[in-house]
């Protein structure tokens, strides 16, 4: 087969996750990234590419991957040489810890360690541009990969947003600057770089480093039409989205969507009164079914919120950090030694806990998944978490929320009004609500008893 169609079967199979990174790659220009009926970036090859099947290599959702590079275990050995210490579900680190920025935390999403780091290694002469996520003049996307090559550009990159991006034009472009460049990336668009990286030197020596954002899942255009048909404002008549505004007389967890309407006025509702976007799936990429890199293991420091208690009660918000490299460790204790940041260091066994929701489904429910895609097994890349044995209650929560995932996409594609929408999903996520409380009970009198015992 050739790349493009090796890259094809990738994206009938629903696993192109849109980063670009085949795109950029390709030495004849023969991908292109659009989004499709659903709201996500696919590759589409165009033209003969001559790469012999070397685009496909780059892919993180690669169904044959070398043996040398089989998992991100084999990645991490070649790249996080500096590591001190390994778990199976945080993989190669130095350190995990808690903490935040007292300048960047309140313009950011979390703790701003993101930005912080950024702005350091800018300072520090380490890289002299950074690639992440803002908005930008193009009319068709309310945000891209986009370059900034001085802190006020990289301040305005700032902030979560929960929105399909494609690393495509912004990765070809870095061929014009002088200097090195860090990129930040969820989980599968750092692996794609660190793939790119082991084929083609020129991405090793111009990458410096890795901000890895730790995901629970890429979101289509559709989540942010739905957030603002919910605020009040037509899914063809919002802008400037925004999907983390703090309330800092509140918890961390107690945000808000807000955008403007046609009339350029703000409107905004909390992400409470709209319910679980997370554990029911809805508007998610089917390739984050089938990824279990939690923790982003593979970029030199490691960034999610502090989903746990005390962090959490505090609105301003928290991170979790985990380093992965001499540098990005040394970012962290320099700056909480000079009253940058207000940093401790977190157990491992704590930091496994404020991510304990997203191991449960990515690795304890993810042999089933396979599985169930008996006709499409084969296509799924190697996974370090197989176990087919959970219980048959998680395997209808597993059913149900694939399902609620794929009936958000369809029902959405056909009807943008959150009003119908949210009617006609309801006795799905009504089920999958159902099956998970029993689930939550069991887990608590399973708890209750050990602690007796
Ligand atoms: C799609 C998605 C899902 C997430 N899910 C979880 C989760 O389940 N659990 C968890 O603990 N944390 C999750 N996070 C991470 C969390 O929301 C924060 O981004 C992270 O804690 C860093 O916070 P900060 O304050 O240090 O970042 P900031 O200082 O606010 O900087 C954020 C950086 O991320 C970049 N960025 C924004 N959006 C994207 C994007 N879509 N793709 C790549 N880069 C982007 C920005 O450009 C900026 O450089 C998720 C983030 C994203 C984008």
């Amino acid at each position: 087969m050739n790349c493009g169609e090796l890259i094809n079967a990738v994206v009938k199979n629903d696993m192109c996750i849109g980063c670009g990174v085949c795109a950029a790659y390709c030495k004849s220009n023969s991908i292109e990234m659009k989004v499709n009926q659903y709201g996500f970036y696919t590759a589409n090859p165009v033209g003969q590419c001559n790469c012999e099947g070397k685009c496909i290599k780059v892919c993180p959702f690669n169904p044959e991957p070398d043996e040398l590079i089989k998992t991100e275990d084999e990645i991490a050995k070649v790249f996080l040489t500096e590591t001190t210490k390994q778990h199976r579900k945080i993989g190669r680190y130095i350190n995990t810890y808690v903490g935040f920025s007292l300048k960047h935390r309140a313009k950011s999403s979390s703790g701003g360690i993101a930005t912080y780091t950024l702005t350091k290694l800018m300072q520090r002469g380490e890289i002299q541009h950074v690639i992440s996520v803002k908005s930008d003049d193009n009319p068709n996307a309310h945000y891209e990969y986009s370059i900034s090559s001085n802190i006020e550009e990289l301040n305005n990159a700032a902030k979560t947003k929960y929105y399909p991006v494609t690393l495509a034009v912004a990765l070809k472009k870095i061929k014009e600057l002088d200097g090195k460049v860090a990129i930040v990336g969820v989980a599968c668009f750092i692996k794609a770089i660190r793939l790119a990286q082991r084929e083609d030197h020129y991405f090793q020596n111009k990458i410096g480093f890795l901000v890895g954002i730790i995901c629970g899942g890429v979101k289509s255009t559709f989540f942010a039409e739905y957030l603002a048909s919910k605020a009040g404002v037509s899914a063809n008549e919002f802008s400037k989205p925004q999907f983390r505004i703090k309330d800092s007389t509140s918890t961390a967890s107690d945000y808000s969507f807000g955008c403007l309407d046609k009339e350029n006025s703000h409107k905004n509702i909390k992400m409470k009164a709209v319910g679980d976007m997370w554990g029911t799936g809805l508007f998610k990429a089917n390739a984050c079914d089938f990824c279990d890199d939690v923790t982003t293991e593979l970029a030199d420091i490691s960034l999610g919120d502090a989903w746990l208690e005390p962090y959490s009660n505090d609105g301003l918000g928290t991170n979790v950090i985990v380093t992965r490299s001499t540098l990005a460790d040394e970012i962290i204790t320099n700056g909480n030694e000079n009253g940058d940041l207000s940093i401790e260091i977190l157990p491992e066994s704590v930091f496994l806990n404020s991510q304990q929701g997203s191991f449960n489904h990515r690795h304890d429910g993810l042999g089933f998944r396979i599985k169930s895609k008996t006709d499409r097994a084969n296509l799924i890349p190697p996974k370090r978490f197989d176990n087919v044995k959970i219980s048959p209650l998680l395997k209808l929560i597993q059913l149900f929320r694939m399902k609620s995932r794929a009936k958000s996409l369809e029902l959405w594609a056909n009807n943008k009004s959150a009003v119908e929408f949210d009617n006609d999903i309801s006795s799905c996520l009504f089920t999958l609500k159902f099956f998970t409380k029993i689930n939550h009970y069991q887990r608590a009198i399973l708890r209750r008893i050990k602690n007796i015992l």
